[in-house]
């Protein structure tokens, strides 16, 4: 440990691979124990991994959090819990948009699923049948207003007497999600969401006496905006990857896309630059780095033509002209640059919010978009 070879590995990882997502796990940390801090009633935690940990990687967030001690981990599709197994996760992982076709495989590597209809309830129980098994848990998701997945307010009573009439499942969780819980406008609308879910999770609850049955409702900003309804779990998401809501500066930034500039140009007054021609060196010279990250990366095209800056040696470099597929150029004219240099294209002075902003959508798409072809590299003390 006190060698500190993992900060050799991360140069190594750099040298080898010119564009990085480095991911601080320490950082995540902080941000798990910011929203645990908030949990003052023993509320257990499922945590969010859909979607290769929000973009920053499956398996060593995962490690992480299991050795945490988080209660459940949580992804959108059955083989990303079987990735978890492989590597090695042994705490239960639930399963969200469980299709039929993957139970057999979910039974086999003992994932959880998330039952939202009498036929998703039907066709589990068949393949427990199949596969030998006799009583295995699944998670009740109950459709408040999302509308999304899930029992309306009406298959409730249907719902329980089909459960009873299924032996092969124990309803381990009843839960529902929160269409709005991020914005002060659909308060109301949410207080709703929150009231039918404590009615209609009562009479499943109250169906089976013998179960100890958990109930959850919140997202992150569900966590940091109501607390009167974390029931008995939460389920953290975004917030773990460092996007807060009611309290963003307790929260730290855990990634951040880096690159590597390979290039410097001086580009004569009137010169072009990029595809289309529109990066113009207009009434000046114009000096430029040339930075092998592209759209095919990750990085939105919609950010071309100065719409995004990279930060180099702590200043901001506009883009120039259009993002090409692997690569594009920055304009570090009267910034000290050289080839080797690093480039960030989001993280310490970039933030993911802000592209977001930029790119009018959300930190999620932005997370979610950083291509598979960039390593992800992980830092811990
Ligand atoms: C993704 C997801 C969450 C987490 O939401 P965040 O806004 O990222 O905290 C919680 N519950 C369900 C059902 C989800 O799909």
């Amino acid at each position: 440990r006190r060698f500190h070879f993992e900060r050799i590995g991360r140069l190594f990882e750099n040298k080898v691979h010119t564009t990085v997502l480095e991911v601080d796990l320490d950082r995540m940390i902080h941000n798990l124990n910011y929203f645990r801090s908030l949990l003052t009633g023993g509320e257990r935690m499922m945590a969010m991994v859909k979607a290769s940990g929000y973009g920053s990687g499956t398996f060593e967030v995962a490690h992480m959090l299991q050795q945490q001690g988080v209660d459940f981990l949580a992804v959108a599709f059955a083989d990303e819990g079987v990735t978890l197994r492989e590597a090695g996760i042994t705490m239960p992982v639930v399963v969200l948009n469980a299709d039929a076709d993957s139970f057999e495989t979910m039974i086999d590597y003992r994932l959880e699923p998330e039952i939202y209809s009498l036929s998703s309830l039907r066709s589990f129980a068949e393949a427990v049948r199949r596969s030998g098994e006799t009583h295995l848990p699944v998670h009740i998701k109950l459709d408040t207003g999302m509308h999304r997945l899930g029992f309306t307010g009406e298959q409730i009573e249907a719902a329980i007497a089909a459960l009873k009439e299924t032996p092969e499942v124990y309803v381990r969780t009843v839960f529902t999600h929160l269409a709005g819980s991020d914005e002060a406008r659909h308060d109301d609308f949410t207080r709703r969401q929150i009231a039918l879910f404590r009615t209609w999770s009562d009479r499943i609850v109250g169906a089976f006496p013998d179960l100890r049955i958990l109930r959850h409702v919140e997202n992150s900003a569900g966590i940091e905006r109501f607390p009167e309804a974390r029931f008995d779990m939460v389920r953290l998401g975004v917030g773990l990857y460092g996007i807060g809501f009611d309290h963003p500066e307790r929260l730290l930034p855990v990634s951040t896309l880096r690159s590597r500039i390979v290039q410097i140009k001086e580009i004569p007054e009137g010169d072009t630059v990029g595809y289309g021609r529109h990066g113009v060196a207009q009434g000046h010279p114009l000096r430029t780095a040339t930075v092998p990250i592209g759209y095919a990366d990750g990085l939105d095209r919609k950010l071309s033509r100065g719409k995004w800056s990279f930060v180099v040696n702590g200043r901001k470099a506009p883009i120039v002209g259009n993002i090409c597929m692997d690569t594009c150029m920055i304009d570090v004219t009267g910034i000290e640059a050289r080839e080797g240099d690093e480039a960030v294209v989001f993280g310490e002075g970039a933030s993911v919010e802000e592209m977001a902003r930029v790119l009018e959508t959300i930190p999620y798409e932005v997370m979610t978009s950083v291509s598979t072809r960039v390593k992800r590299i992980y830092t811990k003390e």
